[in-house]
């Protein structure tokens, strides 16, 4: 199978983020796409795999996170890690837009982040480095806790299991970012309950609507105030099996 382009949709990157791919970026996104969807043959990669579809929901989505707001200042070399990166989203969009900054990318599936590994080699990204481990053991390890001045997590889990996650990687003052779908009140009483105990709180929520088919998108920002108990996050499992709040 020999994948098609990605449109290229400037205008719409300009009037919904206010920003666009040079040409350099939209010929990384042409190589990203056809690794991603060859690969997709031999190991389960992405359910997304048509080019409009994958600009928007994986292209798209992952920059909305981070750009267009005041709170992230991506001029600076920031310290970044995607938790729970599967295929690569939303860290490789972002790793393309961010040369000076140093990514982390962690997932607990090894055959991932082989590929992944893979991927960082052939778009040539020397700001990216992997783990393959479990977000509980990264957030308790001397060498990641505290280390972070900015994380994202999509399609993880719920709320308050992904702010255990990343709220003790983080630097004091730094943000995470939770991709969300819809976003209830109820979610967001869960989530401020759990954060009183992570040191966190909620600074920003942005809603917006996906370009292409009007899907229905949350962003909320975290933003460590003090610092994490030790006992967070608990052992392998349990923040999913019995979610703080
Ligand atoms: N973030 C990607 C996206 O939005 O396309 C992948 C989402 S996928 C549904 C969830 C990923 O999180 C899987 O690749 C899984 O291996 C990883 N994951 C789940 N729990 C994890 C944990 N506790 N530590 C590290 N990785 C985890």
């Amino acid at each position: 199978m020999n994948p098609q382009k990605l449109p290229e949709f400037k205008n719409i990157w300009q009037q919904s983020l206010n920003w666009q791919p040079d040409q350099k970026q939209q010929e990384i996104w042409d190589n990203l796409y056809r690794e991603i969807i060859l690969a997709n043959q031999q190991i389960n990669l992405t359910r997304i795999t048509k080019p409009r579809d994958f600009w928007e929901k994986h292209l798209w989505d992952s920059l909305a996170g981070i750009l267009n707001v005041k709170i992230i200042n991506l001029d600076q070399s920031l310290k970044i890690i995607d938790i729970g990166t599967g295929a690569g989203f939303p860290w490789i969009p972002i790793a393309i837009i961010t040369p000076n900054c140093q990514l982390t990318l962690l997932d607990s599936t090894r055959k991932k982040i082989n590929f992944l590994k893979i991927l960082i080699e052939e778009l040539n990204l020397k700001n990216c480095s992997t783990l393959i481990d479990r977000a509980e053991q990264i957030g308790q390890n001397k060498d990641h806790r505290e280390a972070y001045d900015l994380a994202v997590i999509r399609a993880v889990g719920e709320a308050s299991v992904c702010a255990e996650y990343a709220l003790p990687l983080l630097k004091i003052g730094g943000i995470v970012v939770l991709y969300r779908g819809h976003w209830q009140q109820e979610e967001e009483l869960k989530l401020k309950l759990a954060l009183q105990k992570l040191g966190g709180k909620i600074i920003l929520v942005k809603k917006l609507e996906t370009p292409l088919t009007q899907s229905i998108r949350h962003f909320i920002y975290l933003q460590k105030i003090v610092k994490t108990s030790t006992q967070f996050p608990r052992p392998v499992g349990i923040p999913h099996q019995n979610p703080l709040c």
